[in-house]
């Protein structure tokens, strides 16, 4: 049996009876804790603003994941009425839950937030799926990590990990491997496809592009309530990801497996559809599309403007790699020359050995402490035989009978870019070289494929050639266009296109609701400011290394490289997790049930349905107190009996592990107004 909650948003007046029984009744303290919650919601365009509330008590799962996260095992579901309990003695009791001791002044246990979850862009509740995995529950990790990510098997594998660099654990030992436990649980849990979404808002969104920004911009309006077409100019979705970083390091099936997740909810992706940049734009919103989002991202590939740059054999970053991606019969001559220090750089060499190259050499500006390419690219390529050449200057390239033959290049120290990335430094006297080369690859940066939009009503660009848009709301100069990802930052990383997408799919929102566009600013946490006392007792343990496929089995194929986490090894590491910010329960609960009211050691509560009134045949508080009766409760099978039409409190309907024990009826209103 088990029980479940009725809420009728028909009824709902929003008086807050409820809310302020629920606190009278529990001895609730002062302040904003309540375990009967209403959420009030605005839908429609101003000004046929639609309101109405949705309550948010605890769901009763059938598969409660913060029982499954709490370390002191402290709360439970009772197998006779399907309750979620907890044992408040046991909450915060032996184990260690939250070691977080000051940060930007908030105090309150419960409303912190842990290091890495706060510096990973997309805001991935990152604790809760580690404990997830270490109770070896995988598959409900895996949900928590699609709450934020729309691709979690791609930035389980290429995310530049800014979390991991703020992980406190380095300064026991090492960071723990969060991107390599993402990867994990994306690998070892079968894919079950979503239903499609319900269209519940009016508009339809269009979005040109399908990289990660795109891509991230249509998982969260889909999930809002909007139709989602989304606009690619290439044969494949996915942007940078499907033609632009190598099948070593991103095989096309893992990128297949998130983008059918994000098709499955409803999202429609239109390939080999190129939009107009100027009269296309106008006939996007003249076609219904209440708003337009521009993710084109950076393509076009430049050369340094030296001498020998036009050489036929002389060849940029994106296009070639493109072409290598597209399956293209290409031939580089057996010395290979890359000019760039990021990971473009490092791809277009290590595709070159696999193309057959038998001597590639990397040069770049920055010295080899700088370099921009993820140290383990660097260290795969040296294994491969790559020759990485830090701190110097390619000058000229050199020609034989109209052939490329090598380069010239001069050490340099002293370098500094200023705020539009144009590089200064110092040539070191006496420090000229010469390399050998019958193919040479530029891989110095990218900038937005911008044709047709120059003029076109106030949309502008930068100084540094990417789209103009507001730094805060990412509208463009003309109203209902907004921008997202490296066509506005330029060159950047999959998880920060991801970041620019979710932001912008929050102000399309507003935008279509009516409403004022720019909010309050969130009072950011500098996550330098955190201070995480580490429990004297805490034993070192090393960091769980990835195996990579041996190298003379890698460098004749694009065969993935890095081969996966086993299933100890992933337990293990995630064990290795401080739990720094503590409240696990709330992180992992997808409804936010779980509250911790301010007190002096604060332990979770939430809403039981006031069990304990069930025993003196009365019902939870809430109900008793609710004026239109717009409350009920009762097993899943009397409420559905009773009340007919009803629907599961969708919204969370996207997760396919939850299964909320909440039935509602929604609120009558007309799609299309
Ligand atoms: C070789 C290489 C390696 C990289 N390695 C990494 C890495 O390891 N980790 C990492 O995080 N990042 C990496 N990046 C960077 C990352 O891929 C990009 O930052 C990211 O893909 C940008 O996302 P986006 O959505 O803004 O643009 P993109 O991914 O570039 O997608 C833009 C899409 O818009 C489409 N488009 C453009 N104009 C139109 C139009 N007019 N009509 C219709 N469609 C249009 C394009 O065809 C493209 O598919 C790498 C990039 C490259 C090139
Ligand atoms: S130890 Fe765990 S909670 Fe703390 S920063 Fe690292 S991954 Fe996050």
């Amino acid at each position: 049996m088990q029980l479940g909650f009725y809420f009728d948003q028909n009824r709902c007046t929003g008086c807050f009876a409820c809310s302020i029984a629920c606190k009278d009744w529990h001895d609730i303290p002062a302040g904003p804790a309540r375990w009967m919650r209403l959420l009030y919601q605005e839908e429609g365009k101003f000004p046929d603003v639609f309101v109405s509330h949705m309550a948010t008590p605890c769901y009763h799962c059938s598969e409660p994941v913060c029982a499954f996260v709490c370390p002191n095992e402290a709360v439970t579901k009772r197998d006779e009425d399907g309750i979620v309990v907890i044992d408040r003695d046991k909450c915060r009791e032996e184990k260690t839950c939250g070691i977080i001791t000051s940060t930007n002044g908030n105090g309150l246990y419960g409303e912190q937030e842990a290091p890495c979850h706060i510096a990973c862009p997309a805001h991935i509740r990152i604790p809760a799926y580690i404990a997830l995995i270490a109770k070896g529950k995988f598959k409900e990790a895996l949900d928590v990590v699609l709450r934020n990510m729309p691709l979690p098997s791609v930035c389980g594998r290429i995310c530049l990990n800014p979390c991991e660099t703020e992980c406190r654990r380095k300064d026991l030992d090492e960071p723990v491997a969060i991107e390599a436990l993402k990867r994990f649980v994306t690998d070892n849990v079968p894919q079950e496809l979503p239903q499609a979404l319900p269209q519940t808002q009016p508009d339809r969104v269009g979005i040109v592009g399908s990289g990660p920004a795109g891509l991230a911009a249509a998982y969260d309006l889909i999930r809002m309530g909007y139709g989602v077409t989304v606009f690619e100019s290439l044969p494949v979705a996915g942007g940078m990801l499907a033609v632009g970083i190598p099948e070593h390091r991103l095989p096309r099936e893992m990128l297949k497996r998130d983008i059918d997740y994000i098709e499955a909810l409803g999202v429609e992706i239109r390939t080999g559809t190129p939009v107009d940049l100027g009269k296309g734009l106008d006939d996007l919103l003249g076609q219904g599309y209440g708003a337009v989002m521009l993710a084109l991202g950076a393509h076009k590939g430049q050369k340094l403007d030296i001498p020998g740059a036009d050489l036929d054999d002389v060849l940029v970053g994106t296009s070639f790699m493109k072409d290598v991606n597209a399956g293209k019969a290409l031939k580089v001559g057996p010395k290979v020359l890359v000019v760039g220090g990021g990971n473009v750089a490092i791809d277009c060499a290590r595709s070159a050995i696999r193309l057959g190259a038998t001597e590639v050499h990397v040069t770049c500006l920055e010295c080899a402490e700088d370099m921009p390419a993820e140290s383990s690219e660097q260290e795969q390529a040296e294994q491969e035989g790559i020759q990485l050449h830090p701190s110097l200057n390619v000058v000229r390239i050199l020609s034989d009978g109209g052939r490329v033959s090598g380069a010239e290049c001069h050490g340099i120290e002293g370098l500094v870019f200023d705020e539009n990335g144009r590089p200064t430094f110092q040539t070191v006297k006496g420090s000229e070289q010469t390399f050998a080369a019958d193919t040479v690859i530029f891989a110095i940066g990218q900038t937005p494929e911008l044709t047709g939009l120059a003029g076109d009503g106030g949309i502008e660009t930068s100084p540094m050639g990417t789209i103009a848009a507001d730094s805060e709301t990412l509208m463009t100069g003309r109203r209902g266009i907004f921008s997202a990802g490296d066509a506005v930052n330029g060159p950047t990383s999959a998880v920060d296109a991801i970041a620019s997408g979710q932001r912008a799919a929050f102000y399309i929102n507003r935008y279509l609701q009516g409403d004022v566009l720019r909010v309050l600013p969130e009072e950011l946490v500098n996550v330098g400011d955190i201070k995480v006392d580490i429990p004297p007792d805490k034993e070192k343990q090393a960091r769980e290394v990835m195996p990579l496929l041996p190298v003379d089995q890698r460098v004749a194929n694009f065969s993935e490289v890095a081969l996966g986490l086993n299933e100890e090894a992933a337990i293990r590491e995630a064990e290795r997790c401080l739990n720094c910010a503590g409240h696990l329960c709330k992180d992992a609960c997808p409804y936010g049930s779980p509250q911790f009211a301010d007190e002096e050691k604060a332990r979770m509560q939430k809403c039981d349905l006031c069990i304990e009134r069930w025993a003196e045949g009365k019902k939870p508080i809430c109900m008793d107190a609710c004026p239109p009766h717009a409350l009920d409760a009762g097993t899943l099978e009397e409420l559905r009996k009773k009340y007919g039409d009803v629907t599961e409190a969708y919204a969370f309907t996207y997760s396919p592990v939850v299964q909320p024990s909440v039935v509602t009826r929604p609120k009558i209103r007309s799609v299309g107004k």
